[in-house]
C-alpha cells in the first residue's frame, strides 16, 4: 500500500498552499489520479480521513478525477485509450506504442472558505 505515503504528501501540499494563501479552512480538494499510478482513490480517502484531523483540510471533501491510460502510436501518432490488454494501435494495428498519459497525480483545485 503506497496510498499512505501519497496521502501524506498530498496533505503536506494542501497545508503549504493553504498557508501561502492565508487560508484556514479547505472545503474541497480535487485530485487527478492516472490509471497507471495504481492508486486506489478509496484507499487515499480512507487514510485522508484519519490524517487530515487537526489540519486545515479536516472535513474537506476529496473529489477524484480518474484519468485513463493513453497511448500514442509510434507509427502513425494516433493517441488512444487502449482496451484492456490490447495495447496496439486501433488505427494501424502497430504494437509500437508509447505511453502518453495515465501517470498523473496532482491536486487540480482546492476550494476554501
Ligand atoms: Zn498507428
Amino acid at each position: 500500500m503506497h496510498e499512505y505515503g501519497i496521502t501524506e504528501s498530498l496533505l503536506r501540499i494542501i497545508e503549504d498552499k493553504a498557508k501561502e494563501a492565508g487560508v484556514t479552512r479547505v472545503t474541497t480538494i480535487r485530485v487527478v489520479v492516472g490509471a497507471l499510478t495504481g492508486f486506489v482513490p478509496d484507499c487515499i480517502q480512507f487514510y485522508y480521513e484519519t490524517m487530515s484531523k487537526n489540519t486545515v483540510a479536516e472535513g474537506a471533501t476529496l473529489e477524484f478525477e480518474e484519468l485513463p491510460v493513453r497511448l500514442r502510436c509510434r507509427a502513425c501518432s494516433h493517441v488512444f485509450v487502449p482496451a484492456e490488454r490490447e495495447w496496439y494501435c486501433p488505427a494501424c494495428q502497430s504494437p509500437e506504442i508509447d505511453i502518453e498519459g495515465g501517470r498523473e497525480l496532482y491536486i487540480k483545485e482546492m476550494e476554501v472558505s
